[in-house]
């Protein structure tokens, strides 16, 4: 991988290390950061601060549910309102089970993949039945070391 002077999403892999283990991360991560609308908040499973890391081992069974995931088209972030409000406006449906409108949304942000099955970049949003949902799955996934 040819080295980048700047990241643009600001990430300093040199003291990143993996939510669930907490094994200290190389280049191989995936960085997702998740942000309520402001009818909701963070659901249970996610750090308080709505970022998670991972590493190679731990993002296998998230990177498997994320390439089911629907992306959507870039929210317009606003400065007066939650970055979560802009994006449950620019998600039509779900991101996850696609058939409930997300209101009460949690926009997800998909800023670094590990392999190739998801995309570099990516925004979803889910309705708050799937955050839950997302919660739980994470909360189930034991630390892989
Ligand atoms: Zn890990
Ligand atoms: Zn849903």
């Amino acid at each position: 991988m040819s080295s980048q002077p700047s990241q643009p999403s600001g990430i300093d892999s040199q003291r990143v290390s993996c939510t669930f283990c907490g094994y200290l991360l190389t280049e191989q991560l995936l960085a997702l950061q998740c942000y309520p609308s402001e009818a909701t908040s963070v659901p249970a499973g996610v750090p308080s601060d709505g970022g998670l890391t991972l590493c190679p081992d731990c993002a296998s069974e998230v990177v498997a549910l994320l390439t089911n995931w629907h992306t959507h088209g870039q929210p317009q972030i606003r400065t007066d309102a939650a970055i979560g409000d802009a994006y449950q406006i620019v998600a039509s449906t779900c991101s996850f089970c696609a058939d409930r409108t997300p209101r009460a949304g949690l926009g997800i942000e998909l800023y670094r993949r590990v392999g190739d099955e998801l995309p570099a970049y990516a925004t979803y949003t889910l309705c708050e039945h799937c955050q839950s949902v997302f919660g739980e799955f994470l909360r189930s996934l034991p630390p892989k070391r």
